[in-house]
């Protein structure tokens, strides 16, 4: 064997445990028990659909459902995000950091345009002090503007494990559940048909995620429906989220043109009424 053979087989090898190391990657990402649908929307005939969340870069998590239910099903979408994010890390810090607030809750506006949310709201509850406020009103104020966009199909967090075990998606989680069941309740004619709760991947957060990711996978149930994530919406939403572009390589230790690549999908837990 020449210096040349033998450095092209060691190259070979690199190449493949890589492209092993990608494809396995990739599974970690994948739910095989959840129902494939093209569109979670148009799965459940949902017209008006409303995503109840807490942070500026949360709706990167449904892009694939909101483009979707846009697209596809001719639905329209609307947004309440419930603070402006202003105890968030900038990654990279782009401005004061006084104004870290006003920054992200233009960032929200900017991405929601981008992916033809018809209407948003920005709350001013405190980032990351969502727990501490009067839990009554909440629910009264997610109510309020559930009756007046009329909304069918409610997406949230589960209450339980956030996504990512964050205090504050579970309180919005919650709020969003008990504003649907009260409406229920009332007038199940004009409530809510459904709500679609985002879940974390299952085997990436058991076997990348450590402690944490161990608590988020105990406390979230198996999903339901599987859907593509429009990727290049996620790519594309961290240039508009600009104070947040650094997180994803922080978190997966990847870039977000790879990370949403492998991680292509959106898994949820659909609750029908
Ligand atoms: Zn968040």
């Amino acid at each position: 064997m020449t210096g040349l053979e033998i450095l092209m087989g060691v190259g070979g090898g690199l190449v493949l445990a890589l492209a092993g190391g990608l494809f396995w990657l990739d599974r970690q990402f994948e739910e095989p028990s959840a129902k494939r649908v093209v569109s979670v929307a148009g799965a459940l005939g949902a017209k008006s659909v409303l995503a109840v969340f807490a942070h500026p870069d949360d709706e990167q998590l449904i892009a694939g459902l909101l483009i979707r239910a846009v697209q596809k099903d001719g639905a329209v979408t609307r947004m309440i995000t419930a603070t402006k994010g202003e105890a968030g890390t900038p990654l990279p810090q782009i401005s004061r950091l006084e104004e870290l607030g006003t920054i992200r809750h233009a960032e929200v506006l900017k991405n929601g345009y981008a992916l033809g949310i018809h209407e948003q709201l920005v709350w001013d509850y405190p980032d990351g002090g969502l727990v501490d406020q009067d839990f009554e009103i909440l629910v009264a104020r997610v109510q309020d503007q559930i009756k007046a966009w009329h909304a069918d199909l409610i997406i949230s967090f589960w209450p339980a494990s956030g996504f990512s075990d964050h205090q504050d998606h579970k309180t919005i989680g919650a709020a969003t559940v008990e504003a649907v069941k009260r409406m229920r309740a009332i007038d199940p004619d004009t409530a809510p048909k459904a709500i679609a709760y985002i879940l974390a991947p299952c085997a990436m957060m058991q076997r990348l995620g450590g402690a944490l990711g161990k608590r988020v996978v105990a406390n979230q149930p198996a999903p339901t429906h599987a859907m593509p994530g429009e990727g290049w919406a996620k790519i594309r939403g961290w240039d508009n989220h600009a104070s947040q572009k650094g997180y994803v390589q922080k978190t997966y230790g990847m870039p977000p043109s790879l990370i949403h690549r492998l991680y292509d999908k959106e898994h949820y837990y659909v609750e029908e009424f």
